[in-house]
């Protein structure tokens, strides 16, 4: 039997409305605008439109959206204090750095400036210990959207084997992390996995955020399993051109699979409809109102 498409678009345009309707009600009972506010440090081209089209979204589900576009050149120290700013600025709610930064500035100590209550990204430390001890913290937003997939398509996750191929900080361990959360049996495997088939082989849930097109066949999905593509790699098409793909080979997972995240359409969407979500999720937070059900952990 043919997989089901878990279709992240239709999932991500559902997301963004509860947000909207949870905006409306901050203005109307409260006068609150949630405000997030981008960084962009240098030019690079993918960052610039991820950045646009994250400013447009915020827009359309009337939060406040504010961007700093600031040169490839700039110092350390005037990131830092524009990140102070922002930080001590009571109509941000959220702030985002996108990344990748130049190399001449320190990842780490630019993330770590960040107040961890407006770090809508969660890459700060103590996001990252408060998810690790089971507490609520701002979840990163592409393993919140693949939980979210992954809880509507089975209600509960309890017991399942899960395996998370990828240990990044930005997708594999978080993910892991929330699963783990949801009571599955995790296993992480990266790069040195001995016999990466055979564990892929035991999951029920596959999560594969490795930056390799095309990577896991379908003869390494269970029968029946369920399977979320966070990678995004572009190929080249053999009658020219280019063409975007997963980590997982599509036609041949789902052949095998019980469900699917295609790539466009899956992960990515939810991606950005999920940073939405946590600046309504801090902006409550930030005025001591509960955080909205269904938009967090
Ligand atoms: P990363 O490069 O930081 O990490 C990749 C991980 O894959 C590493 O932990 C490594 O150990 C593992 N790996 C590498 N080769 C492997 C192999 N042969 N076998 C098993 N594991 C292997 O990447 P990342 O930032 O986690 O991103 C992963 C992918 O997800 C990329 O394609 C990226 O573009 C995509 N991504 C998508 C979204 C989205 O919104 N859809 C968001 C973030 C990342």
């Amino acid at each position: 039997m043919a997989a089901t498409v878990i279709d992240g678009k239709a999932f991500a345009a559902r997301v963004r409305g509860q947000v909207a309707t949870h905006v409306a009600a901050l203005k109307a009972d409260h006068g609150i605008t949630p405000g997030l506010a981008v960084v962009l440090v240098g030019e690079d081209p993918a960052s610039e439109v991820y950045v646009r089209s994250k400013g447009k979204m915020t827009l359309e589900v009337g939060m406040k959206s504010v961007e700093h576009k600031l040169d490839a050149e700039t110092a350390e120290a005037d990131l830092l204090a524009l990140i102070h700013q922002l930080n001590n600025d009571p109509e941000i709610h959220g702030i985002l750095v996108q990344l990748p930064l130049p190399d001449h500035l320190d990842e780490d100590l630019v993330i770590n400036s960040i107040d961890p209550a407006k770090d809508v990204d969660g890459f700060h430390i103590s996001n990252v210990g408060l998810l690790g001890t089971g507490q609520d913290s701002m979840v990163p937003c592409t393993p919140l959207g693949c939980l979210m997939m992954l809880r509507d398509h089975h209600g509960s996750l309890s017991g399942l084997n899960a395996v998370v191929i990828g240990r990044s900080n930005i997708v594999g361990k978080p993910m892991a992390q929330l699963l783990l959360g949801d009571s599955c049996t995790v296993t992480i495997a990266h790069s040195r996995t001995k016999d990466l088939p055979d564990v892929v082989r035991r999951a029920d849930i596959v999560v594969a955020a490795v930056g390799r097109a095309q990577m896991v066949p379908g003869d390494w999905i269970k029968p029946g399993a369920t399977v979320i593509d966070v990678g995004i790699n572009r190929i080249e098409k053999p009658e020219g051109g280019t063409r975007l793909v997963g980590d997982v080979d599509y036609d041949s997972c789902a052949a095998v699979a019980g469900a699917i995240t295609p790539v466009p359409g899956g992960v990515g969407p939810m991606t950005i409809a999920c940073l939405l979500a946590n600046t309504v999720t801090a902006c409550c937070r930030a005025n001591g109102l509960p955080a909205p059900e269904g938009l967090t952990v």
